[in-house]
C-alpha cells in the first residue's frame, strides 16, 4: 500500500451520548488490524479544557494516561485495550488545545495582517492535527472519533473540519460512519427510527452524508426496519449495521461487528485490499469469560463508585487478571465514606485505588488496617499505596498523626510528601509526574517474582511520594521497599513483609493492561485472592 495514502474513517455520534462510540471505534480498529492493516485511533473532545487532567472523574469518567504522559479521555484506554496500536499525546485533540495553539500563533504574529477566524484558522489547525497522527505513525488507516453528539454547538468546528478534510484529500480516501440509537418503546413494542432520521438530517445540514450507519439497539433490527432507515437516510441497506446491546462482555463486540460485516463494507468502500483476518484472539477471550466457573470477589474501596467509568481501566485490568486465571471477577464497590467492616466479610481481596483530595481517606485507611490485620490480599495503587504507608506509620510505627502532606501539611510525620520538583509548581494542568518511568525491583520482593524481571515500565500520575527520610524505620519494622526509580531514588513500590499479599505501587499498572496481555500484578492478585 502507498504509505502516503492513509485512509481516514470519521465516526460521529447521533441522538444521545453514551452509545459506546469509543468501543465501536476501538472494535473496528481491531478488526482492521487483524486483517494486517496498520491502524491508528484518535479522539476529538470538543470541550475547552486543554486536557482531561484537571477534570473530576465525575465529568467524563477516569483520566487515562498515555505512555508519554498525556492525560486524556478514557476512550484512549479503550483504543489501547482493543488493539496493538499505541496512543500518545497527538492521539487526543480538544477544543482547548486547538484554540490555545491558534491564539499563541496569533500572538507570535504568524497570521500577520489577517483576521483570525474559526474558518479557516481553527479548522486548518484541526486538519493538521489529524494528518499528523497519520504521518507520524505511518498509518494505512486512521480512525477518528468525534466526541459529543451531532447538533452540539461545541462540535460544529470539528464537523466542518472533517467535511473539508474529505474535500482536501479526496472523498475516496475518507469514510464517514455515524453511530445512532434506535430506541425501543415498550408500550407500543416498537423500535423507532425517527431520532436516527433526524440525526442524519442534522449531519447532512453540516455537509456530511454518512457512508455507514451503526445503529445501537436493544432488540435485533428487522429487515423492514433496516430498509426504512436506508430509504429515509439515503444510505444503502447493507451499510445499516446493527449494534446490538451485549450482555456478556465488551470483548465480544469485535466479533459481533465482524458478523454484521462492518469491516467488509469498510474495506470495500475504501477500496482497500480484502485481506484475511484471524479472530481467534477475541474468540479465545470470549470463551474463557463465558466458561469460567470459579469466581472471586474483590472489594474496591473508592469514592467515585456511582460512576463505574471513573475506574474504567482498573475494573478492566481486574477482569484481565481473571481471564488469565480463568476466573470470573466480581467487583464489590465499597464506598470509602459509608461502610463498616462487615462489608469485607464476603470479599477475597481488597483494592485501594488512586484518588485525590481528603474525602474518604479515613475509610480507606480503616480498610487497609482490616486487610493487614486479617491477612487479606491487599493491593494499593498510587493513593492506595500512599495510604498503606500512612496506615503502617500510624499503627505499626506508632506515629500517631502520620499523614500525607496532601491531607495535613503540618503533620509531625509527613511519611508521604510533596516531591521537590513539585514545590514550585503553580499551574495544575499537566504538571504531575506523568507517564512511563522505569522502576528497578528489589530481588527480595514479591513484585520481582511476579514480574519476573528486574526493570519494569509502568505509568504514573501523582504529585506526592514516599518520604525517604523515613525509609530506614519502615524497613526495620517490616516494610519492604520493593521498587525504586534509580535516577531519583523515589520509592515506587512497597510490600508488607509478614502478610500473604500486601503490595502498594506508586504507578498505575491498570493503564497498560489488555485482555490479551494482562499486567502480571493483576494476574497474581486475582490468583492469590482466589485461593
Ligand atoms: N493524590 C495523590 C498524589 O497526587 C495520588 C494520586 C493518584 O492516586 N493518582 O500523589
Amino acid at each position: 500500500m502507498d504509505k502516503n495514502k492513509t485512509k481516514y474513517i470519521f465516526i460521529t455520534g447521533g441522538v444521545c451520548s453514551s452509545l459506546g462510540k469509543g468501543i465501536a471505534a476501538a472494535s473496528l480498529g481491531s478488526l482492521l488490524e487483524l486483517r494486517g492493516f496498520k491502524i491508528g485511533l484518535q479522539k476529538i473532545d470538543p470541550y475547552l479544557n486543554v486536557d482531561a487532567g484537571t477534570m473530576s472523574p465525575y465529568q467524563h469518567g477516569e483520566v487515562f494516561v498515555t505512555a508519554d504522559g498525556a492525560e486524556t479521555d478514557l476512550d484512549l484506554g479503550n483504543y489501547e485495550r482493543f488493539t496493538d496500536s499505541p496512543v500518545s499525546k497527538i492521539n487526543s485533540i480538544t477544543t482547548g488545545q486547538i484554540y490555545l495553539s491558534v491564539i499563541n500563533k496569533e500572538r507570535r504574529g504568524e497570521y500577520l495582517g489577517k483576521t483570525v477566524q474559526v474558518v479557516p484558522h481553527i479548522t486548518t489547525e484541526i486538519k493538521a492535527r489529524i494528518k499528523k497522527v497519520a504521518t507520524e505513525y505511518d498509518l494505512d488507516i486512521l480512525i477518528v472519533e468525534v466526541g459529543g453528539t451531532v447538533g452540539d454547538i461545541e462540535s460544529i468546528p470539528f464537523i466542518e473540519a472533517i467535511r473539508q478534510f474529505a474535500l482536501d484529500i479526496g472523498k475516496e480516501n475518507v469514510l464517514f460512519i455515524h453511530l445512532t440509537l434506535i430506541p425501543y418503546i415498550p408500550v407500543s413494542g416498537e423500535l423507532k427510527t425517527k431520532p436516527t432520521q433526524h440525526s442524519v438530517k442534522e449531519l447532512g445540514s453540516l455537509g456530511i452524508l454518512p457512508d455507514i450507519l451503526m445503529c445501537r439497539t436493544s432488540r435485533p433490527l428487522t429487515e423492514e426496519i433496516k430498509e426504512k432507515i436506508a430509504i429515509m437516510t439515503n444510505i444503502e441497506k447493507r451499510a445499516v449495521i446493527q449494534a446490538l446491546d451485549i450482555s456478556s462482555t465488551i470483548y465480544e463486540i469485535p466479533l459481533q461487528y465482524s458478523k454484521e460485516g462492518l469491516d467488509d463494507i469498510v474495506i470495500e468502500k475504501l477500496k482497500l485490499p480484502q485481506k484475511k483476518k484471524d479472530l481467534s484472539r477475541w474468540e479465545k477471550i470470549v470463551n474463557i469469560i463465558s466458561e469460567s466457573k470459579k469466581e472471586v470477589k474483590i472489594g474496591v474501596v473508592g469514592k467515585y463508585l456511582e460512576l463505574s467509568d471513573a475506574y474504567k481501566s482498573l475494573f478492566e485490568a481486574l477482569v484481565h487478571g481473571g481471564i488469565a486465571n480463568k476466573i470470573k471477577v466480581n467487583i464489590k464497590k465499597i464506598d470509602s465514606e459509608y461502610f463498616n467492616e462487615d462489608s469485607f466479610k464476603d470479599v477475597n481481596g481488597i483494592l485501594i485505588p488512586g484518588g485525590f483530595g481528603s474525602r474518604g481517606i479515613d475509610g480507606k485507611i480503616r480498610a487497609i488496617t482490616y486487610a493487614r490485620e486479617n491477612n487479606i490480599p491487599l493491593f494499593g495503587i498510587c493513593l492506595g499505596m500512599q495510604l498503606m504507608v500512612v496506615e503502617f506509620a500510624r499503627n505499626i510505627l506508632g506515629m500517631k498523626d502520620a499523614n500525607s502532606e496532601e491531607f495535613n501539611e503540618d503533620t509531625p510525620y509527613p511519611v508521604i510528601s510533596l516531591m521537590e520538583e513539585q514545590k514550585q509548581i503553580i499551574n495544575l494542568g499537566g504538571t504531575m509526574r506523568l507517564g512511563t518511568y522505569k522502576t528497578k525491583l528489589n530481588k527480595n520482593s514479591k513484585l520481582y517474582k511476579i514480574y519476573n524481571q528486574e526493570y519494569i515500565f509502568e505509568r504514573h500520575r501523582h504529585r506526592f511520594e514516599f518520604n525517604n527520610e523515613f525509609k530506614n524505620i519502615f524497613e526495620k519494622n517490616g516494610m519492604i521497599i520493593a521498587g525504586v526509580h534509580e535516577e531519583s531514588g523515589l520509592v515506587e513500590a512497597i510490600e508488607i513483609k509478614d502478610h500473604l499479599w500486601a503490595i502498594g505501587v506508586q504507578f498505575h499498572p491498570e493503564y497498560k493492561s489488555k485482555p490479551f496481555s494482562p499486567v502480571p500484578l493483576f494476574v497474581d492478585f486475582i490468583k492469590v485472592s482466589s485461593r
